[in-house]
């Protein structure tokens, strides 16, 4: 794959097609500037400032914009807030779509086959495999991204964080939070970590 990856890229450049520098542009923004992190940021912020999470339950691309999180695959963004008694799970069935901004790429978990079924078909069951077990009673609701739309998730504030700053709290969302396969972590779990 490698191999024919730079076979590739190889010829793109040598008949002028792509400039090489672009490419490690590309490269560099998707590595270093995009990723969790954002997302992170922009969670924090809806967990201290409830302006700004009606902002950003409202209008998503916009509110993520105020962080200067812009560009492709994030256009059309939703966020959808998890509660004590509603889980959100986010999938794309059909490929791969991810809000990039907030999130950088997608995970090769993601990407699968038994992911993008099994998420439908039994999410209790992937929440399972993932260690994160739901009371009966708390509701699962599963979110198919698209080319068009593309959801995260607003986990919920973990307990014991009355104290923590905005950028202290951050630090316990985690992508996998933001996907809706675990919860954001507790104070005492991301200190041992
Ligand atoms: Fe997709």
């Amino acid at each position: 794959m490698t191999l024919r990856v730079k076979a590739l890229e190889s010829l793109l450049v040598e008949k002028g097609l792509v400039d090489p520098a672009a490419l490690d542009a590309l490269v560099d923004t998707y590595e270093n500037k995009v990723g969790p992190r954002n997302g992170a940021q922009v969670v924090a912020r809806a967990w201290v400032d409830p302006d700004y999470k009606k902002r950003l339950l409202t209008d998503a691309p916009r509110a993520i914009a105020e962080f200067g999180y812009l560009g492709t695959q994030g256009d059309h963004m939703v966020v959808i807030e998890n509660t004590p008694k509603v889980h959100n799970l986010v999938v794309c069935t059909l490929c791969s779509c991810y809000p990039w901004p907030v999130l950088g790429l997608p995970p090769v978990w993601y990407k699968s086959a038994p992911y993008r079924s099994r998420a439908v078909i039994d999410p209790r069951g992937v929440l399972r495999e993932f260690g994160l077990e739901l009371a009966e009673d708390v509701e699962v609701r599963v979110w198919d991204s698209t080319a068009e739309l593309r959801y995260l998730v607003l986990p919920e504030r973990p307990a014991g964080t009355e104290k923590m700053t905005e950028q202290e709290l951050a630090s316990l969302v985690t992508r996998d939070s933001m996907v809706g396969v675990a919860k954001a972590k507790s104070p005492e779990r991301s200190e041992k970590a």
